[in-house]
């Protein structure tokens, strides 16, 4: 049972949310801190009032919890972006020039779209094969490169060798970048233990209401890139020229306007109430459920489990199912209109990897159904009944 911090707000008894890896709900320690700050907030670093001074106390204090909960190191930077997306465009334009950038093309778009110079490697079969071609990929590149890799699969919920990988990048001199929008809710995410030079996630996957997000690590680049968002609070100083202008420096320098500082508290109160559990109990928690998923879903051979690394792989939360002879859209609908269960389907803003799953030519939108899979994903407040809730109902819905 997660702590009293953790529960989920709202009654959901007559519906049952299984949709976490796109938005998880929120729990109560984010609520609470954004309704403690509601009555009393003003403008942060701008102001001489008191709303004003505490306003800019509570950024800058959630902006340590966050620092704490990805074990950030001296010299590291946390900065407040609008989601993982943002966060990782923030940094693909702080890249020195010249920089490639190394990935697997089974990436979320986010970490797909945004990097220059991209080399781009097919999705391997095991994790020894990713690292293999990790290698090979190095051995043949010349000049600065940097690594983008996600730290959990938001279509096969697998959990990808990330240490390995960066421990491999490193030997080459080349710097690691960790999109955790779907590790970071269900496991800790310390830079150093994995290897990681940056890493990114959303709040709003992280148990914290939407509009806030997390880049974090090493600050050189960043110190010597152009301000993501020119405006007022990423420049120190402007003359009368107005080429005449010294940019921030520190997180200030891309965090250009006024911050969200509800989104930061939200997701610093969610850090400290996950830093304050234990963690491997969540997480046995979770695995309890996907186990009793996974052997539910072995009695509907209608529904077929895709993986990347194979099913023995660890994961997180999330399956997805292909459903040979079904519109995946059309079950998710049916199971959203008559039995009250919010799953997704569609491609998951990962054509690559879906198309790769499912062996499918077509490309589909982000958001809708159209082709591709089903996927189930669960978090903080799940439980068994919800899983055998969809179980019955999958079933059903299949065979109606
Ligand atoms: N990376 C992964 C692995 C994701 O699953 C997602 C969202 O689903 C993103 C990045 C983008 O997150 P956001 O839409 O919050 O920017």
């Amino acid at each position: 049972m997660p702590s009293f911090s953790l529960e989920v707000i709202g009654d959901d008894s007559d519906f049952v949310h299984l949709d976490y890896a796109a938005s998880a709900p929120c729990v109560r320690a984010a609520a609470d801190a954004v309704q403690d700050l509601l009555p009393r907030y003003g403008s942060v670093h701008r102001g001489t009032g008191v709303r004003s001074q505490a306003s800019t106390l509570a950024y800058e204090l959630a902006r340590d919890v966050v620092a704490e909960f990805v074990g950030a190191r001296p010299g590291d930077t946390v900065i407040f972006t609008r989601n993982t997306t943002d966060a990782l465009n923030l940094l693909a334009r702080a890249l020195p020039a010249g920089t490639t950038t190394v990935q697997f093309d089974g990436e979320h778009h986010a970490n797909l779209l945004p990097w220059p110079n991209p080399l781009r490697l097919p999705t391997p079969a095991s994790a020894d094969e990713a690292v293999h071609a990790l290698k090979q990929a190095l051995d043949g590149l010349t000049g600065p490169a940097v690594l983008t890799v996600t730290g959990a699969s938001n279509v096969t919920g697998e959990v990808w060798p990330v240490r390995e990988l960066a421990d491999v990048a490193h030997s080459y001199g080349v710097r690691v970048v960790v999109d955790a929008a779907q590790l970071a809710p269900h496991r800790p995410v310390d830079l150093e233990d994995l290897g990681a030079d940056w890493i990114a996630f959303s709040g709003h996957k992280l148990y914290a209401p939407f509009g806030a997000g997390v880049l974090a690590g090493r600050s050189d680049w960043l110190d010597a890139a152009g301000p993501y968002l020119a405006g007022g609070g990423a420049s120190a100083a402007v003359g009368d020229d107005l080429d005449d202008l010294v940019w921030a420096t520190g997180a200030a320098r891309h965090e250009g306007g006024t911050p969200n500082l509800l989104g930061a508290v939200a997701i610093a109160a969610v850090c400290e109430a996950l830093t304050a559990t234990d963690r491997f109990a969540l997480h046995q928690q979770e695995q309890h459920l996907l186990a009793r998923l996974r052997d539910g879903l072995a009695g509907i051979p209608e529904a077929v489990e895709v993986s990347v690394f194979g099913p023995d792989h660890p994961r997180v939360g999330i399956v997805s199912l292909a459903l040979p002879g079904h519109d995946p859209a059309a079950v998710a609908q049916l199971l959203g209109r008559d039995h009250g269960i919010g799953v997704r389907a569609g491609q998951f803003c990962a054509h690559p990897l879906v198309r790769r799953l499912t062996g499918s030519e077509q490309t589909g939108s982000c958001s809708d159904g159209g082709t591709g899979l089903l996927r189930i994903s669960f978090g903080l407040g799940s439980d068994i009944d919800d899983v055998d809730r969809l179980l019955a109902a999958l079933a059903a819905v299949l065979r109606s």
